[in-house]
């Protein structure tokens, strides 16, 4: 169930029926995000979760230390976690909820734009492993998702920019009115995008067949970011995204007849919107190897999302290894000078 800042009373009632509350938070949001959270819910009888805030707080570490805070403080199968904060809190709370004393509830409150279309909504939590993104999780939805733009007023640009790239992504696999969008975004935007995705993952809450369209972008996306998890260079989800949309259309042209103009067409939007990385010495081969090992391919083939044309997705479609360099030099290409391949 999806919450708006006008639903609050149906908020409140929902944690009134808990035993406890327990509140996560992050480094950051524990500041920027806590106090309007108080402001706007009054709520007092609760103890609070302290993490660290990025990827790193991803990890089975956090997930115990999460554990041991319920034990310590008497959690019961009544107990409420509340989520307050981006996509990494809210997976890897969810994560943690679900499996403590098998599942209590927890309700994602998303304070980053990223968060509020994407990782909050939709039952995917979990945590990375060995290097790999996401590796442990479990699908378990969330009693409710409370989404208040508000929150996004701190917010820095580049994580809005994370965050707009998913929005943008829907451009491709179901609306194309969302090439339109622009910071700073609206609520109504916001809703829109939420109910985007809750049309697709109502109709496929596991990722049997259709979900898969969302991770449109996502192959190389997901790649790059986990190639540059531990690096100086580290790269946002939504910026990954952004990045991974450009060899998605490229293969898009040769596999599903997409028309190249869609594609001169993204690379146009993302100038506007996004900013331009320098990938400096990206190893093709770790690109690859991480590829293979997403959880979204079986016997060692590679399954990209692309699009025949906007708002026409097409999923599991296994893409030839060279194929998939190619794409990634016309990527480097697009990308300039500064980008370049390991020799
Ligand atoms: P995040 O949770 O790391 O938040 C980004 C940064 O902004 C953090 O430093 C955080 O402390 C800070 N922050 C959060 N809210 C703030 C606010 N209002 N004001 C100031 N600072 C604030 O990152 P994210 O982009 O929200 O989420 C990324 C994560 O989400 C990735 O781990 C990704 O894998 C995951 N994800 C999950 C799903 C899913 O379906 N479960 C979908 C997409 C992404």
């Amino acid at each position: 169930m999806v919450l708006f800042s006008e639903n609050i009373g149906q908020l409140l009632q929902m944690i009134d029926s808990h035993s406890k509350t327990f509140v996560l938070v992050d480094g950051n949001t524990i500041n920027f995000c806590l106090p309007l959270f108080f402001e706007k819910t009054r709520i007092s009888n609760f103890s609070l979760i302290e993490i660290p805030s990025g990827e790193n707080c991803k990890s089975i570490d956090t997930v115990q230390k999460i554990w041991s805070q319920l034990v310590e403080n008497h959690a019961d199968r009544n107990s409420l976690l509340i989520n307050l904060g981006g996509g990494c809190v809210s997976d890897v709370g969810g994560f943690a909820a679900s499996c403590y004393q098998r599942g209590i509830d927890f309700i994602n409150v998303p304070t980053t734009l990223l968060s509020m279309v994407d990782a909050a909504v939709g039952g995917k939590t979990g945590v990375d492993f060995q290097g790999l993104k996401n590796q442990i999780g479990l699908f378990s939805n969330p009693m409710a998702v409370y989404v208040d733009t508000d929150f996004l007023l701190t917010l820095p640009v580049r994580e809005q920019k994370s965050g707009l790239a998913e929005m943008i992504k829907y451009g491709f696999i179901s609306d194309k009115s969302f090439f339109d969008a622009q910071l700073p975004v609206s609520q109504v935007l916001v809703r829109k995008a939420i109910e985007a995705k809750g049309r697709i993952t109502q109709s496929d809450p596991n990722e049997a067949g259709l979900r898969k369209v969302l991770n449109f972008g996502h192959t190389v996306g997901h790649a790059i970011e986990t190639y540059l998890l531990d690096s100086q260079n580290y790269m946002l989800h939504g910026e990954a995204v952004a990045l991974g949309i450009i060899p998605a259309l490229r293969l898009s042209e040769k596999y599903c007849g997409l028309d190249a103009e869609w594609t001169r067409f993204y690379k146009t939007l993302y100038k506007e919107k996004f900013d331009i990385f320098n990938l400096k010495d990206l190893n093709l081969n770790a690109l690859i190897e991480i590829m293979r090992h997403d959880k979204k391919n079986a016997d060692g083939r590679i399954r990209f999302v692309l699009v025949s044309e906007p708002e026409k997705p097409r999923y599991d479609i296994v893409v030839e290894e060279s194929d998939i360099i190619e794409s990634l030099h016309y990527l480097v290409d697009f990308l300039g000078d500064e980008s370049s391949f390991v020799k």
